[in-house]
């Protein structure tokens, strides 16, 4: 079966085309976490999140892998650009961990603080991709994030807790 991916790159909008708003995204991303609290719990929420968010990292992974790490990381910097998903920059990235940052985040940049780090699923991703390349399970979470007060966006993923 084709991956979930390239089931939902199906696209079929003849009049409407494959650009939405911003604020589209947004909504279902910021609604269904903040309100899906409710239901599951902050805890449940963003594991469930964080881990739509690593198995779609783990598809991107295999369309990007490249065997050298700072290849593969050119590759996963010009994709989340290219895709409008933010401006990835690498901060730290050593054999314990990797603190990448996401610049212009198309969940929370220019967001008020609300208090909260909203932006799990984009955590996931990162640790899908890190995962990819590593094969090996990694522990991944938000540092800063725009809607708790920061100026920026930032994944601390920790490559050998597990
Ligand atoms: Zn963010």
């Amino acid at each position: 079966m084709d991956r979930l991916i390239d089931q939902i790159s199906q696209v079929k909008r003849p009049l409407l085309g494959e650009d939405i708003p911003i604020l589209v995204f947004r909504a279902f991303r910021v609604f269904v976490g903040l309100h899906g609290m409710d239901i599951m719990g902050e805890k449940g929420m963003t594991a469930l999140i964080q881990n739509a968010g690593r198995e779609l990292g783990k598809e991107l992974g295999e369309t990007l892998k490249h065997e050298d790490l700072d290849k593969y990381l050119m590759r996963v910097i010009d994709f989340v650009r290219d895709a409008k998903i933010g401006l990835l920059v690498p901060v730290e990235v050593n054999q314990e961990r990797m603190v990448l940052q996401l610049d212009e985040c198309i969940t929370c940049s220019g967001m008020p603080n609300i208090g909260k780090k909203i932006c799990q699923f984009e955590v996931g991703i990162v640790a899908g991709l890190v995962e990819s390349y590593l094969h090996k399970r990694v522990k991944a979470y938000e540092t800063k994030c725009n809607a708790n007060g920061d100026n920026i966006c930032e994944v601390n993923v920790e490559l050998n807790n597990f």
